[in-house]
């Protein structure tokens, strides 16, 4: 090597595509380790989904719902459900409490059409359900894409009836309908952001009437006479039922060489799933190991199911009380990656990012030191020593990484759960995977840059 290349590789803070720095078996371990990500999303298009499928395969590990009757020792593992709308998986570790946890947080709520409180009408001889958007879309990306409905309907007598239709072949999908760009002259003045209205967003769900020569709404009354044939509910139970109309698409490769993924719910599944799969196989950690899926962080983390509550410092309360730690002392000591996605650049697309800065597809996990908007507003601005701790985690243990703010800096922004974790007094960083089209129906991800985020996983809580 001349020495113009040798200084220049010394000096230089250089990223390659992984695919060139990887052995091929290594490669294929993220391609296999993949595999089971797929069919996680395909069970996981709720967070109320996205927690039971994950419990079941940690139960399978060995892991029981935490007790505080129960005595702990190093590698037991427990788990804490939040209503099954989040959960925190725990490995004991060596080390007492009080010398801190290592903490992985992901959130495992996407963006979809909740149905409203009282969502069905008929006009025109057509049914519909009435939504409310949740999370940041781009309203125009989910008219004519077929969806699935999941939730459930908890019932005045305190029964829960779970609802999935549109995933399996022999069921019926649903749709909302999008005007034909013939007759679209008006619309499409409008601008990108208002091409589709919220309250435009209405969910064909049937066409045959209720055979009757007299009445009226008799679609209506048919689907109601359906509903309540399968789920014994009438329509007053649509007021207390979490019912969210999600892409009804299934996880897939993309491109010719199978090394992408597209699905639906990536931001933050990818993450949630490298975290508690690393979780799932790490043994006796040094220091107790947390692992925690979150719900609500797609509305900014605020509810009893998100990280903006209590939740995460009455776990680290119960785990506390196991060997007498002091919860302060704990949390003061803890450590967290915050675990969510950032945007790949795109380059369609490129101008919304500066490229000195920004994550790129196949070139491994990505540290986001601080997100936000504009003047680092609303964010967890992570300490450069904790983030040269991270860094050399990963450089010791050859996992690929990259640095990655969201996009330009007055191009608009976003936020993770990293600062509501940071308030409670832990060091946080943002660690997660590059993805396009965020927030999209159907979102894309690299196999490689999921391998390394579970590898920078598993390394942290180990
Ligand atoms: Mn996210
Ligand atoms: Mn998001």
């Amino acid at each position: 090597m001349s020495d113009y290349k040798k200084i220049k590789e010394e000096l230089f803070y250089e990223n390659k595509n992984a695919f060139l720095r990887m052995k091929e078996e290594e490669v294929q371990k993220a391609f296999d380790f993949c595999e089971g990500y797929k069919k996680y999303l395909d069970l996981a298009k709720t967070e109320r989904e996205a927690t039971a499928a994950a419990v079941v395969l940690a139960e399978q590990k060995g892991f029981k719902p935490f007790s505080r009757e129960k005595k702990y020792k190093s590698g037991d593992k427990v788990y804490f459900s939040n209503r099954g709308k989040a959960v925190a998986f725990a490995v004991f570790g060596k080390e007492k409490a009080e010398n801190g946890v290592n903490i992985t947080a992901a959130h495992i709520d996407s963006p979809r059409l909740d149905l409203k409180p009282n969502p069905l009408y008929e006009d025109t001889e057509l049914a519909f359900f009435k939504t409310h958007y949740y999370g940041g879309i781009k309203k125009y990306q989910w008219p004519t894409v077929p969806l699935a409905l999941h939730g459930v309907f908890a019932k005045k007598d305190g029964s829960v009836v779970t609802v999935s239709i549109g995933e399996r072949p022999d069921e019926p999908q649903f749709v909302v309908n999008d005007l034909l760009p013939h007759l679209a002259r008006e619309q499409e003045k409008r601008t990108l952001a208002d091409g589709v209205r919220g309250e435009e967003l209405n969910v064909l769900i049937g066409s045959r009437p209720f055979k009757d020569d007299e009445g009226s709404e008799l679609v209506k009354l048919n689907i109601l006479k359906f509903l309540n044939e399968k789920y014994s509910i009438t329509e007053t139970d649509f007021l207390s039922a979490d019912l969210e109309m999600v892409p009804a698409a299934k996880a897939t490769d993309i491109g010719f060489d199978r090394s992408l993924i597209g699905a639906y719910g990536q931001d933050d599944r990818v993450c949630a799933y490298s975290e508690f799969m690393a979780a799932l196989d790490i043994k006796k950690p040094t220091k107790t190991a947390v692992a925690i899926l979150a719900d609500k962080e797609e509305i900014g983390s605020d509810g009893n199911t998100g990280l903006n509550s209590a939740f995460l410092a009455h776990i680290i309360h119960d785990i506390c009380l196991c060997d007498g730690s002091d919860e302060t002392v704990a949390l003061r000591h803890s450590a967290c990656l915050s675990a969510d996605v950032s945007a790949a650049v795109d380059p369609t697309f490129a101008d919304a990012q500066e490229k000195r800065n920004a994550s790129y597809l196949n070139r491994g996990a990505v540290i986001t030191k601080y997100t936000g908007h504009g003047g680092k507003y609303s964010t967890n601005d992570a300490c450069a020593e904790f983030v040269a701790k991270i860094r050399a985690m990963l450089d010791k243990a050859g996992i690929i990484w990259q640095t990655g703010e969201l996009g330009k800096v007055d191009g608009g922004g976003g936020g993770t759960v990293a600062k509501y974790i940071a308030n409670l007094g832990a060091d946080v960083v943002d660690l997660g995977v590059p993805v396009l089209s965020m927030h999209a129906p159907f979102e894309v991800t690299a196999k490689l840059d999921v391998y390394m985020c579970y590898r920078a996983m598993y390394e942290f809580m180990k």
